[in-house]
């Protein structure tokens, strides 16, 4: 894994999150999980070998963030906010996130498939979160704090993970770095509050949901390619383009990448971003 600080470690390069942990005097803190099945077993081992797990903490409900859970159970309780608890692994998701799940198997983890559990024996314990929040949360472990602040907009449950003493924060979803920005199931105006919030931290380093560790400067570049998403299909509405239309004609898949292993979903990322901006515009609904 990448080694941020001393005590903080990331992983960037395999599909999903990019799922982390802060070393403390007192265990270990573990930031999301990874999605593939023999990443997620061998990160408990890294993590491990620098002491007990004493919290799992989810960022948010995506399955990319949250599967890995199920590979964690016995380790610390996971704590998340209460919108991920209400929303986790809900089979009414598009995709369903067990199916999705299981689809990256073949070519991103096929000895993951040994290990992969079927449906019924998944969902009779997920390793759902234990702990749940409504607003921020603090936890103090080892001489380390954890500001889990609310920072809804990429998904209703969303948080990022500040620790002061390593001048780091972890964002989940609320940045994505240099690859697409998944931003149809999001509400942008809170999305923007959220980037705001983030960017009054005092830190060096800043480790996105995806794509690699930077800086808080990229804060703007997410806050600027937000609105550049939102200005086209506005722009789009206001010349009366049909939905179909503003599919056809909008799309900033030359702009970045998807991130690893999901490049297939291209495509999917810019329809249905269009569309659910298009629907909120036309509905006169702040997007
Ligand atoms: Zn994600």
């Amino acid at each position: 894994m990448q080694q941020v600080t001393p005590r903080v470690y990331t992983d960037t390069t395999q599909r999903g999150c990019n799922p982390s942990f802060v070393v403390t005097s007192d265990g270990v803190v573990v930031i999301d999980t990874p999605q593939l099945p023999t990443r997620a077993v061998a990160m408990r081992k890294a993590a491990e070998a620098h002491g007990p797990i004493r919290y799992v903490i989810n960022t948010e409900h995506h399955v990319d963030h949250i599967f890995g859970n199920y590979y964690f159970r016995g380790a610390g309780p996971v704590i998340a906010h209460a919108e991920v608890a209400n929303n986790f692994m809900l089979a009414t998701q598009h995709p369903s996130p067990y199916v999705y799940a299981r689809e990256a198997l073949p070519t991103d983890d096929p000895d993951g498939e040994a290990i992969f559990p079927d449906e019924e024996t998944y969902f009779r314990d997920p390793n759902r979160p234990a702990i749940t929040f409504t607003q921020d949360l603090t936890l103090r472990l080892g001489g380390h704090t954890f500001e889990l602040l609310f920072t809804p907009g990429h998904t209703v449950g969303q948080i990022a993970v500040h620790v002061p003493e390593e001048r780091a924060v972890f964002t989940g979803d609320t940045i994505f770095c240099r690859c697409q920005t998944w931003l149809y199931v999001s509400n942008i105006d809170q999305w923007l509050a959220a980037l705001d919030r983030i960017g009054t931290l005092d830190v060096d380093h800043v480790i996105p949901g995806h794509g690699p560790v930077t800086t808080k400067a990229y804060v703007d570049v997410q806050r600027a390619f937000l609105l550049e998403w939102v200005a086209a299909v506005a722009a789009g509405v206001a010349q009366g383009w049909t939905k179909e239309e503003c599919i056809a004609r909008i799309s900033f898949a030359e702009r970045f990448p998807v991130d690893i292993g999901q490049e297939y979903m291209m495509g999917h990322i810019q329809r249905e971003n269009v569309s659910a901006l298009y629907d909120k515009l036309v509905a006169g609904v702040r997007p």
